[in-house]
């Protein structure tokens, strides 16, 4: 298989070169275009035509437009890509004033079953590469050409931890090449407790996002599966190690879910257990993107409110997140379910994913 645009480095770059009889310098002038510049190849004017036209088919892309939409007044876009083997990928790129954000996916799918996501209930298909992660980015930023994307946060389908090397790699790429800063490169994870850790001896310190949803085990063990795994006071004892390591500021996710966990008690359980965390901790509270597949409904906007309110008063600060482009699906997973890709009839209806916001 040959390297793909965002997966090579730049020595297999320079070997290709090389090889096809370019001088030394082209190299380093394709990827300061690529990456520096973040131009398309067909805009690195400086190359000249015919070697960017060899380079199209000596350094393919790896991801191919399936389906693209947009919401927000054009403020929020969702890609759906299908890879190399039509492994489905989705990317949506959330614009603000002065900032704009990817979520990228980590995997085609997910194995961790997290019953109200919709690409946990569509399952696993495969890890995605570094090139496949970066390649979202690069993408993304060709279609928003008049602001520069700063933040890029893991929040796309699959989990970043169980891919971790691909993650990783493609967290260094982000920063090391597109220039994006360790704080502004946001990895969520459902809580893959070796993965934090391990995550905590990086030399980047990336912002890290824990994605809760629960304030007992009881409740998180049947939203979120891996939870039997690694219960809470695991996950919350890992996320410290991360703090103390990393010296960033931390967030949870927490998606608000009517009657099952946006219950003024459930506020005050979460508040005792996270109060140790302040300052240094924030939750982030995602009113939950409704599904056919998950009976229960978003918490109304009252009952989020509240429950941030008591959070406060709990000494744990919390922010109400609004989810960007419901009716684009722009919510990883979606996308792909409806144009029935990935899914099949014997699984229960498609199901939102409730993936939003900028970065942290
Ligand atoms: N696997 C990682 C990252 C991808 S999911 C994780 O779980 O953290 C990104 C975020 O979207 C997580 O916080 C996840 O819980 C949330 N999410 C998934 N489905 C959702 C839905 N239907 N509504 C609201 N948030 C959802
Ligand atoms: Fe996977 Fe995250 Fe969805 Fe859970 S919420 S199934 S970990 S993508």
């Amino acid at each position: 298989m040959s390297v793909t645009r965002y997966g090579a480095t730049i020595e297999e770059l320079a070997a290709l070169l090389a090889e096809w009889g370019e001088p030394p310098y082209r190299a380093r002038q394709v990827w300061d275009g690529l990456y520096g510049r973040r131009a398309p190849l067909d805009e690195l004017t400086d190359v000249g035509r015919p070697l960017r036209a060899r380079l199209a088919e000596g350094l393919p892309l790896a991801l191919a437009p399936r389906h693209t939409s947009s919401a927000d007044d054009g403020e929020t876009l969702k890609w759906l890509w299908a890879g190399g083997d039509g492994a489905s990928v989705e990317t949506v790129l959330m614009r603000y004033p002065g900032r704009a954000t990817v979520c990228v996916s980590t995997q085609a799918g997910c194995a961790m079953g997290c019953t109200f996501c919709a690409t946990g209930q569509a399952g696993f298909e495969r890890h995605l590469t570094p090139g496949e992660i970066v390649e979202q980015v690069a993408r993304a930023q060709h279609d928003c050409p008049q602001q520069r994307v700063g933040n890029v946060v893991f929040m796309g389908m699959g989990e970043p931890l169980a891919n971790y090397d691909a993650t990783w790699a493609a967290v260094v790429r982000l920063h090391d090449d597109f220039g994006i800063s360790a704080r502004h490169l946001t990895v969520s994870t459902v809580g893959v407790v070796p993965g934090m850790r391990r995550l905590a001896t990086e030399r980047l310190p990336v912002t890290l996002a824990v994605s809760l949803h629960a304030p007992d085990d009881a409740l998180r063990d049947e939203l979120v599966p891996l939870n039997r795994r690694y219960p809470l006071a695991e996950v919350l004892a890992a996320a410290r190690e991360y703090l103390a390591a990393s010296g960033r500021r931390l967030s949870f996710e927490y998606a608000m879910i009517g009657g099952v966990n946006d219950a003024p008690a459930q506020a005050d359980a979460l508040a005792r257990r996270l109060r140790g965390f302040s300052p240094a901790a924030h939750v982030n509270l995602i009113p939950l993107n409704p599904t056919p597949g998950f009976g229960a409904p978003a918490s109304p906007p009252r009952r989020v409110a509240a429950f941030a309110e008591r959070l406060r008063q709990g000494g744990v600060g919390a922010t109400v997140r609004r989810n960007r482009g419901t009716e684009i699906d722009a919510a990883c997973g979606q996308l792909r379910t409806r144009h029935g890709l990935g899914d099949d009839s014997s699984r229960s209806a498609p199901v939102t994913m409730g993936q939003r916001r900028g970065g942290s």
